[in-house]
């Protein structure tokens, strides 16, 4: 199957009010254009360098998601155009969004990382980091960025049962938070879990935007 069929696929499993972000990376414009063209306008990837060049040559409408780990001295060659980051892990970091979101005269809007996977090696915040990010006070005086809510990955592995309670973590985490009402909650309306292997179970726990790569581009070599 081709791409525009893929995507058909993936959005027909999908309900009407979970967004989807077609994972590009390492992927060519050429497929981004394919995408395109059946009317797909949300597209992540994860190294700054590719986002950029991407935004630069292909059609100005497009909506683009920075999924990857984000260093703050490179936040500056997105800031002009990003349309959400997901990958936030720390203060610092929302710090320098601020400072670059201030220079372009624009609020940017963010997505905090949990956590949620057994893995060591997935970056992300503990839930009492979280928290103490969104309820601190200290978020007010960035309001050149919009904290829109949560971002996870769950564990890589067949046990089901596991990658479900990771996302019923986060679930629980953003409506805890959402209950608590803290500065700037009514924005507060993004879960991005779910990829190619596990998004029919993230939606099912609550998630209502999904990155979604090699089932729409084909697997990836690299
Ligand atoms: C690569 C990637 C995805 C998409 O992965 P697939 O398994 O190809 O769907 C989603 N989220 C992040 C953060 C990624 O790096």
């Amino acid at each position: 199957m081709g791409i525009p069929e893929n995507l058909t696929a993936v959005r027909r499993n999908l309900p009407q009010d979970v967004c989807l972000v077609a994972v590009s990376k390492t992927k060519p414009d050429a497929d981004i254009l394919e995408a395109y063209a059946s009317g797909q306008r949300d597209f992540g990837e994860n190294k700054v360098q590719d986002l950029a060049g991407k935004q630069a040559r292909l059609p100005a409408d497009i909506r683009w998601h920075m999924i990857g780990h984000l260093q703050s001295n490179k936040v500056k060659y997105l800031a002009s155009f990003v349309h959400l980051i997901h990958g936030v892990d720390s203060f610092k970091l929302l710090q320098a969004i601020h400072k670059e979101g201030e220079k372009n005269r624009r609020v940017i809007d963010c997505l905090l990382q949990v956590h949620i996977a057994r893995e060591t090696t997935k970056f992300g915040l503990s839930r009492d980091e979280v928290e103490g990010i969104l309820l601190s006070g200290d978020l007010s005086a960035l309001n050149h960025v919009r904290i829109r809510g949560l971002m996870g990955m769950a564990t890589f592995t067949d046990d089901r049962d596991q990658v479900r309670e990771e996302f019923r973590l986060l679930r629980g985490l953003f409506d805890g938070l959402k209950a608590k009402g803290f500065a700037g909650s009514e924005a507060f309306d993004l879960k991005s879990y779910g990829m190619s292997g596990d998004y029919d179970l993230a939606v099912e726990e609550g998630s209502n935007m999904v990155r979604i790569g090699s089932l729409i581009f084909g697997s990836r070599s690299a």
